[in-house]
C-alpha cells in the first residue's frame, strides 16, 4: 500500500458504502430500483456491443440488472472475493450452484446437518443425475478428510448449523479439498460477513439465504453466491438459462437491509449470547447449543474462526412434545414463524422451520430432537427477552 492510498474500510463501513458510493441516475442519493424487464438502445451497434460483452450495459433483467449489479458487488465487497451473483431466493443460489458445477458421475462431500432444503437436494435430486453423494458426520472432521480423499469434485459446508449449532473447521476441510482439486462451497448465512469470512479461510465460494439475516426485516428472499470470477461467471451463465434472477425491488430491499447489518450483527450476538447462559442456567431447560457457550463442543474452533457467534440458539424444554407447544405457545415476544434472522425473534420447532421438508423419520436419522425450539434473538431489548422466555418456562 503507498503512503497515500487509504486504509482498507472497516466491515462496519463497507456495509454502509461498498457499491454505493454513486454517482447514480438523477443524481440520486441511493440506487433506484430499476423496474425495467429490458433496455432499450437507440442503434443496433451499441445494442450488439452490449449485447457480446464489449460494453458495460443491460440487455433484459433475467440477465441482468443494475439495482441487482449493485447489491452483487456489494456481497463480493463484504465477502473480500471477486464477484456475485443474486438468486431469487437461498435456494435458487444453492441448486443452481449445484446444477452449474456438476455433471453426472462427480461426487460430493458434505455434512448431515445441512439445512432442510439443501438436505433434499443432496438425497432427492442430485442423485437422480448420476451426483454421487457423501453425507458425513458434521461434527468428524477426521470422516471428513477421509471422505474427500477418496474423491471429491465439490465440498459443501455450513456452518454453524440448522438447529443444533455445530461448527465445522472451513480452513481444514479447504485444504483436503484442494488437495483433490475440488470446489469449495460454504454456507454462510447464520454467521453473515460480520461474523465469519469463509473466503479468506478458503471456501471458493459463499452462499447466503439473503432472506435472513442480510435483509433482516423478515420482508423479502433472496440468494447470493460470491467467489472468484471464473467460478462466479458459470452460475450467473446458468441463472441467465435457468432464471431464478432476484428482483430488482427484492434487490434494494437487501440492499437497504444490508446498510445496518453490521449494527444488527453486534445486537443479535450479544442477545444469542446473553439468552443462552440464562438458559444453560435455568431448571425447566434440559439442553442450550450456541457455540458462544463454553461448554458447546464447537466453541474453541468458533472462537478461531468466528469474530460473533450469531443471532440463532436452540433449547430444549424439560418433558416432551407438550412441554414444547407450551413453552411455544406463551411466548409473547417470539414469532412462531418459519424464520430467522429478522429484527423480531423467531422461535419454532424444526419439525417446522429448517426441517420441515423432512419427514420425522429423517429427521431422527439426522439427529434432529423433535423438542428442541429453534430461537433466533432479534434486536430487542435483552431483558425482556429473557423476561418473555422465563415466563413461558414458568408454565412448566
Ligand atoms: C433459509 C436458509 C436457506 C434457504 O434460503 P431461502 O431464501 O429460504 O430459499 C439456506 N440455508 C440456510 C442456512 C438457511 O437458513
Amino acid at each position: 500500500m503507498s503512503a497515500d492510498e487509504p486504509a482498507p474500510l472497516s466491515l462496519d463501513t463497507q456495509a454502509v458504502w461498498a457499491a454505493e458510493a454513486g454517482p447514480f441516475p438523477f443524481g440520486a442519493a441511493v440506487v433506484p430500483i430499476v423496474q425495467a424487464a429490458t433496455f432499450a438502445y437507440q442503434d443496433l451497434e451499441s445494442w450488439r456491443s452490449v449485447a457480446l460483452h464489449r460494453r458495460a450495459g443491460h440487455i433484459y433483467s433475467r440477465n441482468s440488472n443494475p439495482t441487482l449489479e449493485v447489491l452483487e458487488r456489494k456481497i463480493a465487497a463484504l465477502d473480500g472475493t471477486e464477484s456475485a451473483a443474486g438468486f431469487s431466493t437461498g435456494m435458487a443460489a444453492i441448486s443452481s450452484t449445484f446444477f452449474a458445477l456438476l455433471s453426472p458421475g462427480d461426487r460430493l462431500v458434505s455434512i448431515r446437518d445441512s439445512y432442510g432444503g439443501t438436505n433434499v437436494l443432496f438425497e432427492e435430486f442430485l442423485p437422480r443425475f448420476s451426483i454421487e453423494m457423501c453425507l458425513c458426520d458434521t461434527t468428524d472432521m477426521e470422516s471428513i478428510e477421509s471422505e474427500i480423499s477418496r474423491g471429491c469434485r465439490l465440498l459443501y459446508l455450513e456452518t454453524p448449523t440448522n438447529p443444533t449449532l455445530k461448527v465445522v473447521d472451513i480452513e481444514r476441510l479447504a485444504r483436503a479439498a484442494h488437495a483433490q482439486g475440488a470446489i469449495v462451497v460454504t454456507d454462510n448465512t447464520f454467521a453473515t460477513p460480520c461474523n465469519q469470512r469463509p473466503a479468506a479461510l478458503g471456501s471458493d465460494l459463499v452462499i447466503y439465504s439473503a432472506t435472513k439475516f442480510l435483509a433482516g426485516h423478515s420482508d423479502v428472499l433472496g440468494g447470493l453466491v460470491s467467489g472468484s470470477a471464473e467460478l462466479v461467471r458459470k452460475i450467473y451463465h446458468f441463472r441467465e438459462i435457468a432464471g431464478a434472477t432476484l428482483h430488482a425491488e427484492a434487490a434494494y430491499a437487501i440492499l437497504r437491509g444490508m446498510k445496518t447489518l453490521a449494527l444488527r450483527m453486534a445486537r443479535h450476538n450479544s442477545n444469542a449470547q446473553a439468552i443462552a447462559e440464562h438458559l444453560s442456567r435455568h431448571p425447566k431447560v434440559a439442553a442450550v447449543h450456541y457455540p458462544g457457550l463454553a461448554n458447546h463442543p464447537g466453541h474453541g474452533l468458533a472462537r478461531r474462526q468466528m469474530r460473533g457467534y450469531g443471532g440463532v440458539l436452540s433449547f430444549a424444554p424439560r418433558g416432551g412434545l407438550a412441554e414444547l407447544a407450551t413453552v411455544l405457545d406463551r411466548l409473547r415476544l417470539a414469532q412462531r414463524a418459519a424464520h430467522l434472522g429478522g429484527v423480531a425473534t423467531t422461535a419454532g420447532p424444526p419439525s417446522v422451520t429448517s426441517h420441515v421438508e423432512l419427514t420425522a423419520e429423517e429427521r431422527a436419522r439426522a439427529g434432529i430432537p423433535e423438542t428442541l425450539i429453534r430461537y433466533s434473538a432479534g434486536i430487542e431489548d435483552p431483558a425482556d427477552l429473557i423476561a418473555d422466555l422465563d415466563q413461558a418456562l414458568g408454565a412448566l
